[in-house]
C-alpha cells in the first residue's frame, strides 16, 4: 500500500503562513467517514455503542464529531470526565474505565452517573466505601491470564498486563455485587493492543461471550452489555492492509448469533472503546527541515521532536514519513530523522530511506491521530504544538492554540518573575 497523506505541499504552504510548524492537523472527512463505518458495522446490535477512548486523542473538538455517530466517551482520569462532561457527554455516555483508581474519581465519575468499569476485586469494596452504595449497573474488567493467540500466533500477554480480574474473581465479584443490590452486569476485556488482523474482535468476543454465558449461569447475574474495548489497530507499515471493520462487525455478529442468541442473551449490548482506529490515521504531524548534519550518519533535524509524538522514542514505534513535494522521487538517501531534545531516542526515524530531503521541506509524519499529540510532555521546557482540523470543506479551523512560555511556566507563579509573563 502506498501510504497518502491527506495534505499536499500547496495546501501546507498556505496553512504555515497562519500557523508555523510544527502543528498536528486531522482530516474531518477521514474521522466521520469511519465513524459511520463503524457504526453501519455494528448496527445489527441494537445496544451497540462506541465509546471513544479519550485519552487517544482529549481534543473536544474532535471528540464532538464522533458524538454525532453516537460515540460516548471512554474516560479513566478526572480531567478525562470533566472533559467529557463539557462536551454534554453524562450518564450512559461515559465508560469509566480506569485502574489503580484514586476515590475521588470513582466520586465524581457516579455524580456523572458514568457506567463503573472496575478493573479489580478489591475495588467492589473500595467504591462501595468510597460512594455508599453500589451503583445498580456495574462492569467488571477480565484478564483471563496467559497469552492471547490468534493464527498467525501470539498477540499479546494478559498473564503480564496489570489490569482486570482473574476468572475466580470474577466469578466471586459477581456474586457479591448482586448480593449489595447491583441489577445489571457488563463485562469489559482488553487482551491485544494494535492489532491489524479482522479476527481480534471475534475470537475475543467468543471468550467473553462463553464467560458471559456461564457467568449468568452461575450466578444468575444479569449482563446486560459486553464491552470489547479497544486494541483494533491502524497499519503504521505501508505493507500492512488496514483492518475492515465491516468484516469485524460481522465476524462478532457470527460469534452472538451462535452463542449469545441460543442461550437467551440476544439482548446483549456490545460496547467498544476504541481509541487508535477511531483517529489513528486521520492525524498527521507536519514539521519543517531545519537542519542537515553529515557525521557518522546523515541526520534531518526538524521542528518538531518526541514531546510532540512520543511514540517512536518510547515505543520505537515506526511512523510512515512522507517528504510533501517529493512524493514520486526516488527513496535514495537514508537518514535518521531527529528532533532537538538532549536525548538521543528523539528521532522520528532511524536508517530510514527518503528522498533526498532539502532544508525547508515539510514533512508529513503519519499516523498521529490516536496516541500522538495525547502523549506530549514537556522535558527540555519544549511546548507542545497547535491543533489544527482540516475541515471538510477544505478550511482550516484552530482546535488547539500552541503552548506559549506563559502556560509552561504558570504553575511557577509562585516565583515572582513568572506571575506576569505576556509571552
Ligand atoms: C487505551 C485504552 C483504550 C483504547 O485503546 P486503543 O488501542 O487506542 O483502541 C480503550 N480502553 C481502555 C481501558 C484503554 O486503556
Amino acid at each position: 500500500m502506498n501510504k497518502v497523506p491527506f495534505v499536499n505541499k500547496e495546501q501546507i504552504e498556505e496553512i504555515v503562513k497562519t500557523y508555523p510548524t510544527p502543528f498536528h492537523i486531522y482530516d474531518e472527512k477521514g474521522i466521520r467517514a469511519n465513524a459511520q463505518a463503524v457504526k453501519e458495522a455494528f448496527a445489527w446490535n441494537k445496544g451497540f455503542k462506541e465509546y471513544f477512548a479519550v485519552k487517544a486523542n482529549p481534543n473536544p473538538f474532535l471528540i464532538q464529531i464522533l458524538r454525532e455517530y453516537g460515540c460516548g466517551c471512554d474516560c479513566s482520569s478526572m480531567t478525562e470526565l470533566m472533559l467529557s462532561k463539557a462536551i454534554g457527554a453524562t450518564g450512559a455516555d461515559i465508560m469509566f474505565s480506569s485502574n489503580d483508581t484514586p476515590a475521588e474519581e470513582f466520586v465524581y465519575a457516579n455524580e456523572l452517573g458514568a457506567t463503573i468499569n472496575l478493573d479489580d476485586f478489591t475495588h467492589i469494596e473500595f467504591l462501595e466505601k468510597t460512594i455508599g452504595k453500589l451503583p445498580e449497573t456495574l462492569s467488571c474488567r477480565y484478564n483471563p491470564g496467559g497469552v492471547f493467540k490468534m493464527s498467525n500466533g501470539i498477540m499479546d500477554n494478559p498473564g503480564d498486563s496489570k489490569y482486570g480480574f482473574t476468572t475466580e474473581q470474577l466469578f466471586e465479584g459477581f456474586k457479591i455485587m448482586k448480593e449489595k443490590g447491583v441489577k445489571n452486569f457488563g463485562i469489559h476485556s482488553f487482551l491485544a493492543s494494535n492489532t491489524v488482523t479482522n479476527e481480534y474482535y471475534p475470537m475475543l468476543a467468543k471468550q467473553l461471550f462463553e464467560l458471559a454465558v456461564k457467568l449468568r449461569d452461575e450466578t444468575g447475574a444479569n449482563i446486560t452489555f459486553i464491552n470489547l474495548s479497544g486494541g483494533v489497530g491502524i497499519p503504521y507499515t505501508p505493507d500492512k492492509e488496514p483492518n475492515d471493520i465491516r468484516a469485524i462487525g460481522e465476524g462478532v455478529r457470527k460469534v452472538y448469533e451462535e452463542i449469545l442468541v441460543p442461550a437467551g442473551m440476544g439482548d446483549v449490548a456490545i460496547y467498544t472503546e476504541m481509541g487508535r482506529f477511531m483517529m489513528g490515521p486521520y492525524g498527521a504531524l507536519v514539521t519543517k527541515a531545519i537542519h542537515e548534519k553529515h557525521t557518522h550518519k546523515e541526520y534531518i533535524g526538524v521542528d518538531a521532536c518526541a514531546v510532540n509524538l512520543m511514540r517512536p522514542a518510547m515505543y520505537g514505534a515506526y511512523h510512515h514519513i512522507t517528504v510533501l513535494g517529493k512524493e514520486d522521487a526516488e527513496c535514495n538517501c537514508k537518514y535518521d530523522v531527529t528532533g532537538s531534545l538532549c536525548e538521543n531516542n528523539d528521532k522520528f526515524a532511524i536508517d530510514r530511506m527518503l528522498p533526498q530531503i532539502d532544508k525547508g521541506d515539510y514533512l508529513v509524519i503519519h499516523d498521529t491521530g490516536a496516541h500522538g499529540f495525547a502523549m506530549g510532555y514537556n522535558y527540555n521546557g519544549k511546548l507542545k504544538s497547535a491543533e489544527l482540523l482540516l475541515q471538510e470543506d477544505g478550511g482550516v479551523k484552530l482546535i488547539r492554540r500552541a503552548e506559549q512560555p506563559k502556560d509552561y511556566f504558570a504553575t511557577l507563579d509562585c516565583f515572582d518573575i513568572f506571575k506576569d509573563l505576556d509571552k
